[in-house]
């Protein structure tokens, strides 16, 4: 049983009330606390010593990281964070120093984006370190962007580059906030998540919840210079294209729009945020299924997932 068979086996289970409007399945809980025309955010993520970071890394960074991973779930509901509690489970022979300095990179990340540190828990741990963030946020009832959005049709976009995170973007990535608020606010987006798994796992998501099929253009896909680079010097595992679908931790944006809006989209973006990339890399399609279009044809990326991709059938 992997994590995501985990999930679906007890998310039937989970104790539920009317006031929750989404629960486990999305980028963060969407709760109804009663205010006219606000849902509450509410996500919590953990960053584990030799998982998500290594014990040589830069401990600011990885504070930096711990709090950047849940927000960056806030902006794939196009919310706007409000406040964390953090918890940190230490080893007994912890670092005061390693401490602080996460604390330093938690702190300078919160003041960025006016989000207070609330509080928290600190505790032992008989392991590695843990650090977990929990964030509540809002976001405006009419705006509040679902992996359920995703219609036949719509064009696919992702915002920046991927692949080859792991060589050192993915503990100082910045959450795409404003940006998930602007394209909530400006363009006729359906559905959204942030690329924490990679772009073919995590556009599976948006396509079970949202009962559509995907074709994506091998050409178009934004592949960032570190998966070049890697794969140029030979030490990449895979081919870029390959590092771009499947690395993860890229902490990007992958929406679906309307294909009526999709220029429109794309300029007035290039205006707003001329130093990000945002491309439009397919489409939602109503045959079930996930499909790589490329010079050779188009080809079927499967459940078990990149092998399939990596032993061309051609
Ligand atoms: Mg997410």
């Amino acid at each position: 049983v992997n994590e995501f068979q985990l999930i679906a086996q007890l998310a039937p289970t989970l104790a539920t009330a009317p006031h929750l409007i989404v629960g486990a399945g999305d980028d963060c809980a969407v709760i109804d606390v009663g205010l006219a025309a606000h849902w509450l955010l509410f996500k919590t993520d953990a960053v584990v010593e030799s998982v998500h970071f290594e014990a040589e890394a830069d401990p600011a960074q990885v504070g930096h990281k711990a709090l950047a991973r849940a927000l960056s779930d806030v902006a794939a509901m196009a919310g706007e964070p409000l406040s964390a509690l953090i918890t940190l489970a230490l080893p007994d022979r912890f670092s005061t120093a390693w401490v602080q300095a996460a604390y330093q990179g938690l702190n300078r990340l919160a003041r960025k984006h006016s989000v207070s540190i609330a509080g928290g828990e600190t505790t032992r741990s008989p392991g590695p370190t843990l650090l977990s963030v929990a964030v509540v946020g809002r976001v405006a009832k009419d705006r509040c962007l679902l992996r359920s959005g995703g219609q036949p049709g719509d064009a696919l976009f992702v915002t920046g580059e991927l692949g080859g995170s792991l060589q050192g973007r993915h503990l100082t990535f910045q959450p795409r906030l404003a940006e998930a608020q602007w394209l909530a606010r400006h363009g006729s987006i359906h559905a959204m998540i942030d690329l924490s798994d990679g772009l073919a796992g995590d556009l599976r998501h948006i396509l079970d919840a949202s009962g559509v099929g995907a074709e994506l253009r091998a050409a178009s896909i934004p592949i960032a210079r570190a998966a070049k680079n890697a794969a140029r010097a030979g030490s990449a595992a895979k081919p870029p294209l390959l590092a771009a679908l499947t690395d993860g931790e890229d902490f990007e944006l992958l929406f679906s729009a309307a294909a009526a809006d999709a220029v429109g989209l794309l300029d007035a973006w290039k205006n707003r945020f001329p130093n990000l990339r945002l491309t439009c890399i397919g489409k939602l399609t109503t045959q079930p299924g996930l499909r790589l279009r490329d010079h050779q044809g188009v080809r079927t990326l499967d459940r078990t997932g990149y092998a399939h991709f990596a032993k061309p059938s051609s």
